[in-house]
């Protein structure tokens, strides 16, 4: 059974891309077969795994307006994942999309070729709820919502939630939000935490543990084209990682019926 996760919040600079990266890399340290999706035309996930997006002459724009096939996008990152990466481009599919009957599935479609191969798919959302995010919660079983924890970052989860009730209703019933992560955590404070818990009171939503602490190391490992894990993998963020991925292979493995209580 593939698990495909979407990572989403419309708000940028939330460690959405980060999550993907260092999850991704914590999956596979784990044994399992990964497939990163970057769906954000400033391709940051694509460049921060190794690989130039100027040198990328296929990417999941073609695949997901011209028809190009899946498989043959797909590259090997060292992090021991494969990608599907972005390029620039991307940002002209939300206009080539608007008018396609059946843009919400262009996603599910690529994933339902590629599935076989994964135990993962994880979805790198752009900062927008536009088609591509749509499309992305349409193609998954569960949405993961990086929170940066400050005073205004609740701002925007009831639209990013809105946004899931729609899908759930036109597209995809069985999405689940499977909680928020908390990230650039600064556990020096209790600040963080009184932020986090009136968000997760206010909405309802589960907090996936543990926070992932604020540290300069991440702001390293982008420029070295491989995720944390690799490039100080014995740091406080690179752990807690890997603690979130073991929570997240936990949660997928539990009977459907049980994960539904709270979601
Ligand atoms: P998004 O994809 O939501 O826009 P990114 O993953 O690109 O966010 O992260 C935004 C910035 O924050 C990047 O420069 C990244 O290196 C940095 N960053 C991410 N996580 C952490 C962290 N735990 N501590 C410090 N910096 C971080
Ligand atoms: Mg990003």
């Amino acid at each position: 059974m593939t698990t495909t996760l979407a990572v989403a919040n419309q708000k940028g600079g939330v460690a959405k891309t980060t999550s993907v990266a260092s999850l991704g890399a914590a999956l596979a340290e784990l044994g399992h077969r990964v497939l990163l999706v970057d769906l954000d035309p400033q391709a940051c996930l694509t460049f921060s795994l190794g690989i130039d997006p100027e040198n990328v002459e296929t990417s999941i724009y073609h695949v997901l307006t011209q028809g190009t096939d899946a498989a043959d996008v797909v590259l090997e990152t060292e992090d021991g994942v494969d990608l599907l990466p972005a390029t620039i481009e991307l940002a002209r599919a939300e206009a080539d999309l608007l008018t396609r009957t059946g843009r919400e599935h262009v996603v599910k479609m690529v994933v339902e070729e590629l599935e076989d191969d994964y135990d993962w798919v994880l979805l790198d959302c752009p900062p927008s709820l536009g088609v591509l995010t749509v499309a992305a919660l349409t193609a998954a079983q569960g949405v993961l919502v990086p929170l940066q924890c400050e005073t205004l970052s609740h701002r925007g989860v009831g639209q990013l939630l809105d946004t899931v009730h729609d899908v759930r209703r036109f597209t995809n019933k069985s999405l689940e939000v499977w909680g928020v992560l908390p990230t650039l955590f600064d556990g020096r404070t209790t600040h963080s935490r009184t932020v986090l818990e009136t968000i997760s009171q206010t909405y309802s939503l589960d907090v996936v543990e543990p926070p992932i602490p604020k540290t300069i190391k991440f702001a390293e490992a982008p420029a070295a084209g491989r995720s944390i894990l690799a490039t100080s993998r014995t740091s406080k963020g690179a752990q807690a990682y890997r603690e979130v991925a073991v929570n997240l292979v936990e949660r997928a493995a539990r009977p459907r019926s049980r994960r539904r209580a709270k979601g």
